[in-house]
């Protein structure tokens, strides 16, 4: 018998707020205006070029057979095969995935690397599944999008709740219809079937990459500064481990149960091996606990939003003191948040910027496995600064000549680059 899962996993409908679809278009049409880009192209901007939808059933381990819904999006390849991650969340929707793909354009257009912006997701409550209940539904899903993905087509990479398991799984599935080369069909796979070294600590690297490059354009001396982490998950605790290499002094982190804050600094090792034992920063000895949302007003030279988006409002936006925001999480600044930092002169590096080293060691493993060839650590950690340090250059400048905050600039910056394709490719 075929079971339609619960409600709690079914696709949420929002009526009159503000979606990220919505968040992603505003954010598009203020760079569209300042450049006064054609609106035949932005009309084509707006939109993905294809958005497939699946319905599939899993069979559970007690032998019901329950239906999913899942979704990839691919919205624009002028600049190379679509890029982006596969997220298992009970409040995946179809907008959710439309605005991540059309960040994931932008994202790869900044980093410079020759990809375009694809996302998927698929609408489940994995904590819900058996390891075998989620391999049956991540083959299912996979060979059920398998006929627009491809090495030189789509290439998806593990996001919320995916991993490199679930990358195994989606290639070997792949591996069954197609044979030449299935490891370049994912990204973010575990070392042993084709993924990259540096890849785990690749966006945290990123994030400290940016404030580097940030301080060094302000003139900022990072041995003199210091810096709050909301989210010491994957990409904040490696940023914090980074961060702290170049001098700058951690004094607050937090976690989902809350914060832990020091006016002597954190270091990564103490506060890592806490969190192992505990499971948590909370309570890390000699530690004053602070909230997450105290932790963001801090009184300190670097902020680091690193779990969740929309946490920067036009609320607290004012109460920022931080002289620069680096942006590992994606979209944790509200359009009008934005405003208010531009406006009271905080640096904000967006995340299509802050946060590209994920995907761009994506990049340097799907080239490893088109070639064959595996590079050392070292050799790939070169690769990513290049790439991050030119990216901020770039973006840099942009933002410069045209006198805008830093994410209007990347985007202004990553829209041209693929406007100038779109063009060169006749498209328009
Ligand atoms: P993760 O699950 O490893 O870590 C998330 C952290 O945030 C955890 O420590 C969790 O406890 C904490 N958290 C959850 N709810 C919180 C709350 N309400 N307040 C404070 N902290 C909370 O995830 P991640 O991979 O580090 O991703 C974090 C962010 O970075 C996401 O926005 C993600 O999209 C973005 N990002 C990650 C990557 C990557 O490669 N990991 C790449 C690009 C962007």
């Amino acid at each position: 018998m075929l079971e339609t899962i619960s409600k709690h996993e079914g696709t949420p409908v929002s009526v009159g707020i503000k979606t990220q679809y919505d968040m992603a278009v505003e954010q598009f049409q203020r760079a569209a205006d300042i450049m006064k880009l054609d609106p035949n192209i932005q009309e084509i901007l707006r939109k993905p070029r294809r958005i497939l939808t699946v319905n599939f059933p899993v069979r559970m381990d007690d032998g019901r057979i329950l239906l999913y819904q899942g979704f990839r999006s691919q919205h624009n390849n002028a600049l190379g095969p679509y890029k982006g991650g596969i997220r298992y969340h009970p409040n995946v929707t179809i907008d959710e995935v439309m605005a991540l793909s059309m960040w994931m354009t932008w994202k790869c257009a900044v980093a410079g690397i020759p990809f375009g912006g694809g996302k998927g997701g698929v609408t489940v409550n994995p904590k819900s599944l058996s390891k075998t209940e989620l391999e049956r539904l991540s083959r299912t899903f996979f060979s059920m999008i398998s006929e627009i993905v491809g090495p030189f087509r789509d290439i998806p990479a593990p996001d919320v709740y995916t991993d490199g398991q679930t990358m195994a799984w989606f290639m070997d599935e792949y591996s069954k219809r197609e044979h030449l080369n299935p490891f370049a069909v994912v990204t973010g796979k575990p070392l042993i079937v084709g993924g990259s070294l540096g890849r785990d600590s690749a966006t945290g690297r990123g994030v400290s990459i940016s404030v580097e490059e940030a301080a060094r354009h302000l003139k900022m001396n990072l041995k003199n500064s210091t810096c709050a982490i909301q989210g010491w998950g994957n990409c904040g605790s490696w940023a914090h481990k980074f961060i702290e290499e170049t001098g700058a002094k951690i004094v607050a982190v937090s976690d989902s149960k809350g914060g832990a804050y020091r006016q002597s600094g954190l270091k990564y090792n103490e506060v890592n091996d806490f969190k192992q034992k505990t499971g948590s920063v909370l309570n890390l000895p000699g530690t004053q606990a602070v909230t997450n949302e105290e932790l963001l007003e801090m009184d300190v030279d670097i902020l680091i939003p690193a779990a969740l988006e929309d946490v920067i409002t036009a609320d607290n936006a004012k109460k920022i003191r931080a002289k620069l925001v680096a942006e590992g999480a994606n979209g944790p600044t509200a359009p009008e948040a934005d405003d208010i930092l531009f406006r009271n002169k905080v640096t904000v590096v967006p995340d299509i910027l802050a946060n590209s080293g994920g995907v761009s060691t994506s990049y340097l493993e799907w080239v490893q496995n088109l070639q064959h060839l595996y590079w050392s650590a070292e050799e790939v950690d070169h690769r990513l600064k290049t790439i991050m340090v030119n990216a901020f250059a770039e973006v840099w400048k942009t933002t410069q000549k045209h006198n805008v905050d830093m994410r209007t600039g990347a985007y202004i910056y990553a829209i041209g680059k693929v406007t100038d394709a779109m063009k060169i490719r006749g498209w328009v």
